[in-house]
């Protein structure tokens, strides 16, 4: 097994499950391989405390609280975590890889998938061609974005 620890970036997209189908393939006969879907939550996504917690008549005024934004925070990433298990559990047949799904939150999806694979000693990333945006041709800007970051191979799947 030339591969030994493949990143799958997920966005819940079809293409997305594609990438878990192709990587799955390369790596379900090795049980010494790990395959990695992780799913990152933009910072921009997550609500902002300070903003909320200084109206009074917002419902929403206890996350001013730092206790329960970790809380709104944690609940996020099992969210994804959680999806990503689901798509895992569709997808890995017979395969005796090892197989964990993972959330992470980074400044961006290109910034999370690249500090991914430094982190986590990645050395190969199938991702979807496109994801979840409006299609506007060919290569999704995260595709894109990660194609230009990282220094492992690449592999882009319809
Ligand atoms: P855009 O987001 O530029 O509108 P798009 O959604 O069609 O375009 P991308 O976002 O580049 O295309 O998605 C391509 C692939 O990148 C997805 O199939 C998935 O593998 C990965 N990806 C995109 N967003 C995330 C994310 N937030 N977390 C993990 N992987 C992601
Ligand atoms: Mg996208």
């Amino acid at each position: 097994m030339f591969f030994k620890n493949i990143l799958v970036p997920y966005d819940e997209s079809d293409h997305a499950r594609s990438a878990l189908h192709v990587a799955l393939g390369m790596a379900g006969a090795y049980p010494e391989a790990k395959v990695h879907v992780v799913t990152v939550i933009p910072a921009g996504a997550l609500p902002t405390p300070s903003l909320i917690g200084d109206d009074a008549l917002n419902p929403s005024y206890a996350l001013g609280d730092p206790y329960t934004y970790d809380k709104i925070v944690e609940s996020m990433l099992h969210r994804a975590r959680t999806n990503a298990e689901g798509a895992i559990k569709g997808a890995k047949d017979d395969a005796v890889c090892q197989v964990v799904a993972d959330a992470v939150v980074a400044s961006s999806p290109v910034e999370g998938i690249a500090e991914y694979v430094e982190q986590h000693g990645i050395d190969l990333v199938v991702m979807g061609r496109r994801g979840l945006g409006a299609l506007r041709g060919m290569l999704g800007s995260v595709s894109f974005g990660v194609l230009r970051s990282v220094s492992v191979p690449v592999l882009t799947v319809k």
